[in-house]
């Protein structure tokens, strides 16, 4: 059984109750793991407000060496922990991997990031008097996340709380808590003082929460899932007045001009949609293609989507695993029936995979339109959904009438038009003939429903800190 790991040490929980992780790919028992519940939570957050007290006083040089110590780690055991994300999450392999280089580049980056959180003097309006701007960590840090990247999401918390000076208690998705717990063990041979990160797993995410919530030595909360659970949090936070950061849901247009290179945006798409099963924030939800070139579009595109193999990510030849649970294969199968029965299209796909696992076709969908639930809701799944549009002006209204703001692509090979779509799409990510754009050192996140806050970047360390001012009045006149 895979324990809490709580001040330093690894303990059941206090009611020695478990729960089960299963692998995505065949239903199999990976195994029993710690159910922690409120008194846990209450252990593990009087832990890291006493370490805290030591932690936020490390010189920032030393911080920056234990940063770069669990980078070197992460790299060091780079296998171990791509081979527990494909059995526990599923994706292949070879995006586990990268998943594992992604994760620890947050480390590297917030290494380097510690050791320049700078100050300022201002100008004061008083001869006698100076002004200085500091920087302080907030405290304890709740960090919950979810099961789609389940190791990155928790170092892309971790890494700039610990840089800031901040300790953390870390709750993972119930359906991935061996990757956060391999992560754990991983970070266990960088010699962290005990209490500065403690994690704990659960089946019991209402419970656990509330005491994060509301346990008032909690100064922030740091979540990535879904707008509604972001939405629930936020509220209950506000009791406290703890500072929030909220990654939340996306749904993503992809915008393919008739000027763009087509096998480039075909390419794109299919980096975007696909990957992780289509399992991601930011992944293209709506594909909106310019009428003139739909044909050569469709016609590769769905060359190269019924060229995938699907199944089980060890084998080296897949491209698409499975989904996470049931209910992700019924979301998908839903949002195909609703778009089918309002008039779209089947090109490829449609059907869950036969089997053990929780295999779904790879789908395109033609002639869809926004009236249908898979232009309105996340699908969290392989299906790509195709609309047309004949304007530029058009297509950004329509990209942007969705309550959510996170990732917006397009394609094209216009300079003016790159310039004008990317300031007036309401987005806070935007790829521009780039499908992949997230990376350690820019600010990923996202604007209305999809969230406040950034991760990555500068930015995503100033969502630790406290800024303070000192104003000192001074005797300015020398007495001899
Ligand atoms: P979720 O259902 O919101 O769960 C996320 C985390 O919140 C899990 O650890 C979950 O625990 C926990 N949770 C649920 N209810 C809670 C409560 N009342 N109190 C405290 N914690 C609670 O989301 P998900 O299905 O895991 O992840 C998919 C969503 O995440 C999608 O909407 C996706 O777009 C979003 N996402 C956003 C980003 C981004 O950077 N913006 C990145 C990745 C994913 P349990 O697992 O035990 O339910």
């Amino acid at each position: 059984m895979s324990k809490l790991y709580i001040n330093g040490r690894w303990s059941a929980s206090e009611t020695g109750r478990e729960f089960n992780s299963y692998n995505p790919a065949n239903g199999s028992l990976l195994d029993s793991v710690a159910d922690g519940n409120r008194e846990d939570t209450a252990n593990a957050i009087h832990a890291a407000e006493e370490a805290f007290k030591k932690w936020s006083v490390v010189p920032a040089i030393q911080r920056s060496d234990y940063l770069m110590a669990c980078y070197d780690s992460m790299i060091k055991n780079q296998d171990l922990l791509a081979e527990m994300i494909t059995r526990e999450q599923g994706k292949p392999l070879k995006e586990a991997i990268n998943e594992v280089g992604y994760a620890a580049s947050f480390f590297r980056w917030y290494a380097e990031e510690a050791r320049r959180i700078y100050g300022e003097t201002l100008p004061s309006n008083a001869a006698d008097k100076r002004i200085v701007i500091s920087r302080q960590p907030v405290g304890v840090v709740a960090a919950i996340t979810p099961w789609n990247f389940p190791l990155a999401m928790i170092t892309r918390k971790i890494a700039p709380a610990l840089a800031a000076g901040c300790t953390v208690v870390v709750k993972p998705a119930e359906q991935t808590p061996l990757n956060a717990v391999t992560l754990f063990k991983v970070l266990e041979e960088c010699n962290l003082p005990p209490g500065v990160i403690n994690l704990i797993t659960t089946s019991q995410p209402r419970d656990v929460g509330e005491e994060l919530l509301h346990n008032p030595a909690v100064k922030k909360i740091t979540f990535t899932g879904s707008t509604d659970v972001g939405k629930y949090l936020t509220k209950e936070a506000s009791n406290q007045m703890k500072r929030v950061s909220m990654e939340l849901g996306g749904h993503a247009p992809f915008i393919v001009f008739d000027d763009a290179d087509i096998e480039d945006a075909v390419n794109g798409v299919i980096a975007s949609k696909f990957r992780n099963a289509g399992q991601t924030c930011v992944c293209a939800n709506r594909i909106y293609v310019q009428e003139s070139i739909m044909d050569e579009f469709i016609s590769l595109f769905a060359e190269k989507v019924n060229a995938f193999s699907v199944g089980e990510g060890f084998k080296s030849e897949v491209d698409i695993g499975p989904l996470i649970d049931k209910d992700a294969i019924q979301k998908s199968k839903n949002h195909i029936e609703d778009a089918l029965n309002k008039g779209a299209k089947l090109i490829t796909g449609g059907k869950q995979i036969n089997g053990e696992g929780n295999f779904f076709e790879p789908t395109i969908l033609l002639d869809v339109a926004e009236d249908m639930y898979i232009c309105q809701e996340e699908t969290f799944g392989p299906v790509a959904p195709i609309l047309t549009f004949k304007t530029e002006n058009e297509v950004i209204e329509r990209a942007n009438n969705v309550p959510y703001g996170l990732a917006a692509y397009f394609y094209t090979n216009d300079y003016s038009r790159s310039i004008r779509v990317s300031e007036k799409l309401e987005y806070g990510i935007i790829g521009l003939n780039d499908a992949i754009p997230a990376v350690a050192q820019a600010p990923f996140g996202g604007m209305k429903e999809s969230g406040v806050g950034r991760e990555g970047g500068k930015e995503g360390l100033l969502d630790f800190l406290e800024t303070k001012y000192i104003s000192m009045k001074f005797k300015n006149e020398c007495e001899q």
